[in-house]
């Protein structure tokens, strides 16, 4: 019999999270559930945290702490709340913890539980955005390590095993095009944010999905995958593939292109990282190819999703550019979702900030640590405040 491994999921009420424990609950005997983490929804927080028998289980929100330990009564579960206390639950002695808080929010709590050497499984891609660098210098000082969770870098890191990163010549990713694929660029501009969030072939958060309507997502892909890979930003690419059944290529120095093909289900990647070294089973459907007929491929145009042009400068700047692209995102993000600015606000808001931060001098350094990622954060989301108005 193999022994239990100890596990937590931080973001365990989204999409990715509730993937995850789709997949934890199909085999109990193999899990000790140490710590889940949420955020509002404090009944399916205290609801999983039951069923599956965990130490902890924390909000991230102070005033969510009674609803939660009334959740959590007779149970057997420690109710926690607060950022404090995410950390904390974090850094838990844990065999394997899946980072899928969504946005910036996410690293501090990544980087705890790699300090406590754990294997983490990264969904969370905003970490690598803000501070690859140091996401992969905290797993090396610990002993942890990181597998990517994320559709694309699953893909590339899978076919990438066995083989030498130096004979890598170039990795393209992939975009299904989002909601807006088919939409004259004139619509672009009236966008709602629910017509944005919906997806032609992923189930995901509300968040990614709209950032995938606008290709932020796919920009924050890109630099993910220089973080990750340690690629020159020639040497990514992203193409529009409107089936999303290839996530990613890996071309190598002798012409060979390697793929990663599956349908788009969240489980396969996140049981790769799970069973990693291994391989495992994972109940995800099996492509009928002769059904599926073709694969199909477009350009993804950068005047149509100028966030890939501004992902490019960001992966040229590097330093705490990625953390100001992304800070500056998420705002314009949350505006566009309460309607305070229009879709195409978006970018046009990411590239005044970066301009802005560029021309005080503030994104190049040397070593980006976590306090100058949270200052930078900061003061990107101030001006990400003042653009938009
Ligand atoms: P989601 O919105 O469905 O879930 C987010 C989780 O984070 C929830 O548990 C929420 O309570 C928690 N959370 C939100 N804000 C928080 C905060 N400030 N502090 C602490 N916790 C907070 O998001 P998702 O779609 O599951 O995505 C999670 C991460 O995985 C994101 O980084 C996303 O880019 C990435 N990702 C998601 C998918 C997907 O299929 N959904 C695919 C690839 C990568
Ligand atoms: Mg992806």
């Amino acid at each position: 019999m193999t022994e239990r491994r100890r596990i937590s999921i931080l973001g365990a009420t989204g999409s990715i999270g509730q993937n995850t424990i789709d997949l934890i609950a199909r085999d109990p005997e193999a899990y000790d559930v140490v710590a889940l983490t949420g955020g509002r929804n404090v009944a399916r927080l205290a609801h999983d945290a039951a069923r599956l028998g965990a130490e902890v289980a924390v909000t991230a929100h102070d005033d969510q702490l009674p609803a939660l330990r009334d959740a959590l009564a007779g149970t057997g579960v420690e109710a926690a709340a607060g950022e404090a206390a995410l950390i904390e639950a974090a850094r838990r002695p844990a065999d394997w913890v899946m980072s899928a808080i969504v946005g910036a929010a996410g690293l501090a709590p990544g980087l705890a539980a790699l300090e406590g050497g754990a294997k983490l499984a990264l969904a969370n891609k905003e970490s690598m955005v803000c501070a690859g660098a140091l996401v992969m210098a905290t797993a090396r000082a610990s002993g942890g390590s990181v597998i990517p969770v994320d559709s694309e870098h699953s893909a590339v890191f899978q076919a990438l095993l066995g083989e030498d990163i130096s004979a890598v010549e170039r990795v393209v990713i992939t975009a299904s095009g989002g909601a807006f694929r088919d939409w004259p660029l004139e619509k672009l501009a009236g966008a709602t944010p629910e017509e944005a969030a919906t997806h032609p072939n992923w189930d995901m958060g509300q968040r990614i999905t709209i950032d995938s309507a606008s290709m932020f997502n796919k920009a924050l892909e890109l630099i993910e995958t220089r973080e990750f890979f340690g690629l020159e930003p020639g040497q990514i690419e992203a193409v529009v593939h409107p089936e999303s059944m290839i996530h990613a290529l890996v071309g190598f120095c002798d012409g060979g292109l390697m793929a990663h093909v599956g349908p788009p289900d969240m489980r396969h990647a996140i049981g790769f990282a799970l069973h990693y070294p291994e391989r495992r089973p994972v109940p995800v459907e099996r492509l009928d190819l002769v059904r599926l007929g073709q694969l199909t491929f477009r350009p993804a145009d950068e005047a149509r999703w100028p966030a890939l042009r501004l992902a490019r400068e960001v992966m040229e700047t590097g330093g705490l550019a990625g953390a100001v692209f992304n800070a500056a995102k998420e705002r314009a993000l949350d505006a566009f979702i309460e309607r305070r600015i229009g879709f195409l606000e978006m970018a046009a808001v990411v590239e005044r900030v970066l301009e802005r931060m560029s021309a005080e001098g503030g994104l190049h350094l040397d070593t980006v640590t976590l306090d100058k990622v949270r200052q930078a954060d900061d003061l990107a989301r101030r001006a990400a405040d003042e653009a938009i108005g």
